[in-house]
């Protein structure tokens, strides 16, 4: 028989692994009667008890759902708060000197040099660097050391880049899509990230807020980010399953079935840019997820006014 017991506001604890990491805002927060875990739909009429219910999951950020009318509700509470979630999203990144310039003033380039590059930028397009790299003999060390005072990042090398490991961390089409690099964890706490042109902060975010991990992104030289990205495609990536849907609504319900039908341990939404990223765990997650207790699902909305 359903139970009723008091709301602790916050009381994930020991249930939540994401009370650990902060990593989503207050959704769906795990409720808990006295010491057994309640329905974490807020609005939830059942008042069933985790312990009474021959259901254990899906659990979704922390909190168990005693039906798939609860999944549906706590999803799109997910989802409306990642939609509406832009402003916590770091602020784009402003160069406060161009490249070009940069690299005049440290004397790695002439001004010469700098005005024939900028003319075939912008006859032929591509990057300044190219430009200067293949015309005027420019190591990539030094544009990347360059681009790299721009960003005020780190030039990161692939020492001990993992790739079977990383390979776990982030599904294979964000590499694609965002150009970045998985490279290698230090510790339980701090994940390296490389990109070869430039910084997106927002990708860092999405990754902090699904791994847990603290992100140190820094650039990687062309060549070396080249070798690393095709070592790391031929690894096994998670199984990933794309949707995409007309509406919020027909999102959350495309989540919930999944929810309802894959049954995790725990799962979370974050979105990446246009990408709603929904990865679910067989066992509890820690920060060494393995491959194959993890599934992912990259939602996506189209058409005008979404
Ligand atoms: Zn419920």
């Amino acid at each position: 028989m359903p139970v009723l017991g008091e709301e602790t506001p916050g009381g994930g604890g020991a249930e939540s692994p994401r009370a650990e990491t902060e990593a989503a805002g207050s959704a769906a927060r795990p409720r808990r009667g006295g010491v057994l875990p309640l329905c974490a739909n807020p609005r939830c009429a059942s008042g069933w008890l985790r312990l009474w219910r021959p259901r254990q999951t899906p659990v979704f950020e922390g909190g168990w759902l005693c039906g798939a009318a609860c999944t549906r509700a706590a999803v799109l509470a997910a989802v409306a708060r990642e939609m509406d979630g832009r402003q916590e999203e770091p602020a784009p990144h402003r160069h406060r000197i161009p490249l070009g310039l940069m690299l005049v003033s440290q004397g790695a380039i002439s001004p010469e040099q700098l005005k024939a590059a900028l003319c075939r930028q912008k006859a032929s397009g591509g990057r300044l660097g190219m430009w200067l790299r293949r015309e005027h003999g420019v190591e990539e060390r030094v544009v990347t050391r360059a681009l790299a005072a721009q960003w005020g990042c780190p030039v990161l090398l692939l020492g001990n880049h993992s790739p079977a490991k990383m390979a776990s961390l982030v599904p294979r089409l964000f590499l694609d899509i965002f150009g970045v690099l998985p490279l290698r964890q230090a510790g339980a706490r701090l994940l390296y990230v490389g990109y070869a042109d430039g910084i997106d902060r927002c990708v860092d975010f999405a990754i902090e807020r699904m791994t847990g991990l603290r992100v140190v992104a820094g650039l990687v030289d062309g060549a070396e980010f080249a070798r690393a990205h095709g070592r790391l495609l031929e690894e096994a990536f998670p199984p990933a399953r794309l949707i995409e849907a007309a509406s919020r609504d027909a999102l959350a319900a495309s989540f919930t079935r999944i929810l309802e039908a894959s049954k995790p341990a725990e799962s979370r939404l974050v979105r990446i840019r246009d990408y709603y990223w929904l990865r679910m765990w067989r066992q509890r997650p820690g920060t060494d997820a393995r491959l194959d207790a993890v599934e992912d699902v990259l939602g996506s909305l189209a058409g005008p006014g979404c």
